[in-house]
C-alpha cells in the first residue's frame, strides 16, 4: 500500500509500505476513504514530537471501510463504515473506566500517527477496535464524520466543556484557526449570548463571522481587553478558549476573564508561560488543560447525523491520496492558502 511516511525532521514521502496485519484479537483493519491532515502532524514533522520516530506512518483522524477484524472484535465487521477516532481506548484501565482515554494506561490514547502507524495510508490498523471506533450513520457523509475525528471533540471537550459555557455567556475564543473555529461551532451549541474571536489575521477573522462569531477583535488594531469590557460593563469574559498555544496567548487568555470564570487552555503549549499568581489569587479562576477524550464524540456524531451541528465548512482543500504531497504543502501554507482543514479521497 501507499503510506504517508515521516522520514525524520524536516522530511516526508508519499510512498509503498507494507500492508498492515492484525497483530492483536483486538484490532481491526480499516481500509482508509478519507483522512485529513492536523496542526500536530507538522509539529512532528518540524521534530518537535521526539516520540515520533522516522519510518512511522502519519496520522491520526480517518474516516474508512473496515475489512478484517481480529477474533476478540465483537461489534464490527467488514464492510463497516467507521470513524478512526484520534484517541484510542483500552477500556479497561482505571482511565478508561472514568473515560479519560486520552489518559489511557493499557496502550492506548493517542497512538495512532505517533506510537504506532496512522492513518494517513491506504489501510491502519486500529488496536481496540470496538472501544475505538465510531460508526458512521446513515446519510452522514465521510466529509462531516471526519471533523469528528479530533478537531470537534477537543473544541468541545477541551475547549466549551472544561470551559463550562453555559446559556448567556460571553465567550472569548483566542486564535481562530482550525481548532479555534471548531471551539466557535460547538460552543454555539450552549448558547452562548456572544462569542468574541480574537486572532491577528484578519482573513482568519472572516472565517470566524462565517462560523458563527459575533463580535472580531484583531488586537494589532485594537484592544481585546476593551472590546470585552463594553460587552460585560467592565467584568470580563465568563469563558476565554486559548487555542493557540504560545506563552503570550495564554496570559492574554487569563487577563481577558471575569472573577470566578473559567480559561479552557487548548492550544499545545511548547514554552513555559508565567502564570500571574500575584493578580489572580483574588479572582476565584478555573484554568483546565487537557487532551481530548473523545468521550462527546458519540453526542456529537448524534448532532451531525440530526442536523444540529454543521461541519461542512471546516474543509477548504479536497485532494486525492497521489496529491499527498500538495496537502501537506497547502496546508502547511495556511496563511497563505486559507486552507483550515484538508480533506484527501482515495484516488479515482
Ligand atoms: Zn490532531
Ligand atoms: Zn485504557
Amino acid at each position: 500500500m501507499k503510506a504517508l511516511v515521516y522520514l525524520g525532521p524536516g522530511r516526508r514521502s508519499w510512498q509503498e509500505m507494507p500492508d498492515p496485519q492484525i497483530q492483536h484479537p483486538g484490532d481491526a483493519i480499516v481500509r482508509v476513504d478519507a483522512v485529513t491532515i492536523c496542526g500536530t502532524d507538522l509539529h512532528i514533522l518540524k521534530g518537535d514530537v521526539p516520540e515520533v520516530t522516522a519510518n512511522r506512518i502519519l496520522g491520526h483522524e480517518a474516516v474508512g471501510t473496515v475489512t478484517e477484524v481480529g477474533a476478540g472484535v465483537e461489534t464490527l465487521a467488514a464492510g463497516d463504515r467507521v470513524l478512526v477516532s484520534c484517541v484510542s481506548a483500552c477500556g479497561r484501565c482505571r482511565y478508561c473506566r472514568e473515560a479519560h482515554y486520552g489518559q489511557c494506561l493499557g496502550g492506548g490514547g493517542w497512538i495512532l500517527g505517533h506510537l504506532i502507524d496512522g492513518t494517513q495510508a491506504e489501510y491502519v490498523r486500529v488496536p481496540f477496535a470496538d472501544n475505538s471506533t465510531h460508526r458512521v450513520p446513515e446519510g452522514v457523509s465521510d466529509e462531516q464524520m471526519l471533523m469528528l475525528a479530533d478537531i470537534l471533540p477537543t473544541s468541545y471537550e477541551v475547549g466549551v466543556l472544561n470551559g463550562a459555557v453555559r446559556p448567556g455567556d460571553v465567550v472569548a475564543i483566542v486564535g481562530a484557526g482550525p481548532i479555534g473555529l471548531a471551539a466557535i461551532l460547538t460552543a454555539r451549541l450552549h448558547s452562548p449570548r456572544t462569542i468574541v474571536a480574537i486572532d491577528l489575521a484578519d482573513s482568519r477573522l472572516d472565517a470566524a463571522r462565517t462560523f458563527g462569531a459575533d463580535v472580531v477583535v484583531n488586537p494589532g488594531t485594537q484592544s481585546a481587553r476593551q472590546v470585552i469590557d463594553q460587552l460585560t460593563s467592565g467584568l470580563g469574559a465568563d469563558c476565554v478558549m486559548e487555542a493557540v498555544g504560545t506563552p503570550g496567548t495564554f496570559e492574554d487568555s487569563v487577563r481577558l476573564v471575569r472573577a470566578g470564570g473559567h480559561v479552557a487552555n487548548i492550544g499545545v503549549h511548547g514554552a513555559p508561560a508565567t502564570l500571574h499568581l500575584e493578580e489572580i489569587w483574588i479572582k476565584n479562576l478555573t484554568i483546565t488543560t487537557g487532551l481530548v477524550d473523545t468521550y462527546s464524540t458519540p453526542t456529537l456524531v448524534g448532532l451531525v447525523a440530526g442536523q444540529r451541528l454543521d461541519t461542512t465548512a471546516m474543509v477548504t482543500h479536497r485532494f486525492t491520496f497521489d496529491e499527498f504531497e500538495a496537502a501537506y504543502d497547502v496546508f502547511s501554507r495556511s496563511a497563505e492558502t486559507g486552507a483550515l482543514k484538508v480533506l484527501l479521497t482515495v484516488s479515482q
